[in-house]
C-alpha cells in the first residue's frame, strides 16, 4: 500500500475549504473511493506525490499534456513568456502566431477566437450559431460532454420525448428548454427531432469521438449522415474537439474521418497545460462576434501571453514532429496487449476501445450486437465494479488512471516502452487479483 499520510493530511483541510476538498469533482475520488494523492510534481509520464511516491500518469492532466508533464519546450515558452509579462489584457503577437499556425493548417477554421476553457468555448460556439442562424434550439447526444454551462448539462428527458431536462441543481429548466437531446448512434432519432424541430435548431453538436462517457466510438457513416441532415435543415455542425483536436491528428477528428464541420471547439492541448478554450470555423460566422458582429463574447484573460506561447510551443511541435501514427499504433498495441493478458490470466472479458492516443478499457461481457460500446446504455453492468477494485491495485503499484470507470486513458509521447511494460505487469497483478 502506498503511504499517503501527507496527501491524508492535506485532504482533510482542504475538505474544510473547498467543496469535496477539490476544484473539479472526479479529482475527488468518489467514483473509486479512498484517498487522491495530492500531487507535488511530475515530468514526462510521472507523477510524484507529496509522500513521495511515484505514479505512471494515463490521466496527464485530462488530455492537455500529450507531449508528456514539463516538455522542455513548452516549459522554456512558458518562462519567456512570463519573463515579459504574465498578462497584458491588450492586443498582442503570440496569440495571433497561435491563430495563424491553427488556421494555416486547417482551412476550414479560417478564423479562431480563444478564450479561457473548453465550457467556454462550447458556450460562445453555441451563441454564434443561434446569432448566426436566428434559431434558438441545439442538438446533443446523450453520453457527449461539452462542458459545464446551463444549457449544456442535461440529460434525455424521459422515455418518449427527446427534450432535456437538467442534470444538476441550479439549472432552470428554462435554460435547457432549447436543448434537445438525442441517443447516440441513431440516425433515426436524429430524423425524427429534426422533422418536429427541423426549423428551430440553430446547431447539433457532438463530440466526433466522445470522450467523456468511457470512449463511444461513432462509425463515419453516421457522422456522414448526421451532416447531411443537419445540413439539410439549415442548422450547423459543432465538432466538440476539446479532447480530440490536436490528439487524434493535427485537424482532431475532423481529419481523420475527412469531415469540415461549420464550427469547432478546442481547448486542453492549445494551451500546452494552462487554462484555454477556443473555437473557430468559417470566416462568415466568427465575423459575427464582436466587435466584427453582434455576438457578444469576451475575457479578461483571453489570449493570455504566457498560455499562447505555451499553446504555440506545444501545436508547433506537434505538427513538426507530426507524432500521431506512431501515438495511435503504440495505443492499438497497448490495447491489445491489455486484452490479451485479461484473457491469459482471468475469467473477466476486458475490452479496449481506441481511436488514436486514446483508450478505455472495459470490463465485462459487452452484449451488442457488434461487439462494441457505442452508447452509454452498453457499457456492461460490472463494468464500474470491476474498474474501481482494480483502480486500486494499479495505484498501489504505481500506476495512476483517471479516478473514474467512465473516464479515457491518455497516451502521451513521453510515455516510454519500459513504463508500458511495467503498466502491463501491474495491469495483470490486477486482473489475477480480480479473478480471484
Ligand atoms: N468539451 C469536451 C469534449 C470536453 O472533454 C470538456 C472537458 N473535458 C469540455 C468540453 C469542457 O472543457 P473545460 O473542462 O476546459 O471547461
Amino acid at each position: 500500500m502506498n503511504n499517503l499520510s501527507k496527501s491524508s493530511q492535506l485532504f482533510d483541510r482542504s475538505k474544510k475549504v473547498t467543496p469535496g476538498g477539490v476544484h473539479s469533482p472526479v479529482r475527488a475520488f468518489q467514483g473509486v473511493g479512498g484517498t487522491p494523492p495530492f500531487i507535488d510534481s511530475a515530468s514526462g509520464a510521472t507523477l510524484t506525490d507529496v509522500d513521495g511516491n511515484r505514479y505512471l500518469d494515463f490521466c496527464m492532466s485530462w488530455g492537455p499534456l500529450i507531449l508528456g508533464h514539463q516538455d522542455p519546450d513548452i516549459a522554456s515558452a512558458a518562462i519567456a513568456a512570463i519573463s515579459k509579462g504574465c498578462s497584458f489584457g491588450t492586443a498582442e503577437a503570440s496569440s495571433l502566431a497561435l491563430a495563424e499556425l491553427i488556421t494555416g493548417q486547417i482551412p476550414w477554421v479560417e478564423k479562431v477566437r480563444f478564450v479561457n476553457s473548453g465550457t467556454e468555448a462550447v458556450m460562445s460556439a453555441i451563441r454564434v450559431a443561434r446569432g448566426a442562424t436566428g434559431r434558438n434550439k441545439i442538438l446533443k447526444f446523450d453520453g457527449c460532454y461539452h462542458g459545464h454551462s446551463d444549457a449544456m448539462l442535461v440529460q434525455a428527458g424521459s422515455g418518449l420525448t427527446e427534450m432535456a431536462t437538467p442534470n444538476s441543481a441550479g439549472v432552470p429548466a428554462e435554460t435547457t428548454r432549447n436543448t434537445l437531446v438525442a441517443p447516440l448512434n441513431d440516425i433515426q432519432a436524429v430524423e425524427t427531432i429534426f422533422t418536429a424541430h427541423g426549423t428551430d435548431i440553430a446547431a447539433v453538436i457532438i463530440e466526433p469521438v466522445p470522450a467523456n462517457n468511457g470512449l463511444l466510438l461513432q462509425r463515419s457513416d453516421y457522422l456522414d449522415k448526421l451532416i447531411a441532415i443537419t445540413r439539410s435543415h439549415g442548422a450547423l455542425v459543432i465538432f466538440d474537439e476539446v479532447i480530440t483536436g490536436f490528439r487524434l491528428a493535427f485537424g482532431g477528428a475532423a481529419e481523420v474521418f475527412g469531415m469540415e464541420p461549420d464550427l469547432v471547439t478546442y481547448g486542453k492541448i492549445i494551451g500546452g497545460g494552462f487554462p484555454v478554450g477556443a473555437y473557430g470555423g468559417r470566416a462568415e460566422l466568427l465575423d459575427q462576434v464582436a466587435p466584427n458582429g453582434p455576438v457578444y463574447q469576451a475575457g479578461t484573460l483571453s489570449g493570455n501571453p504566457v498560455t499562447m506561447s505555451a499553446g504555440l510551443a506545444a501545436v508547433s511541435k506537434l505538427l513538426h514532429e507530426n507524432p500521431y501514427k506512431q501515438l495511435a499504433e503504440r495505443t492499438a498495441q497497448l490495447a491489445q496487449n491489455i486484452e490479451a493478458i485479461a484473457r491469459e490470466e482471468s475469467d473477466i472479458p476486458v475490452t479496449v476501445q481506441a481511436q488514436g492516443s486514446l483508450f478505455w478499457i472495459i470490463y465485462g461481457e459487452i452484449t451488442s450486437n457488434d461487439g462494441a460500446v457505442r452508447i452509454p446504455e452498453q457499457i456492461p453492468a460490472a463494468h464500474k465494479d470491476y474498474f474501481r477494485q482494480s483502480f486500486h491495485t494499479l495505484l498501489n503499484n504505481g500506476i495512476y488512471m483517471a479516478p473514474s470507470a467512465f473516464e479515457v486513458g491518455f497516451l502521451s509521447t513521453a510515455h516510454s516502452s519500459e513504463q508500458m511494460e511495467n503498466y502491463l505487469g501491474a495491469f495483470g497483478h490486477a486482473i489475477r487479483e480480480l479473478s480471484a
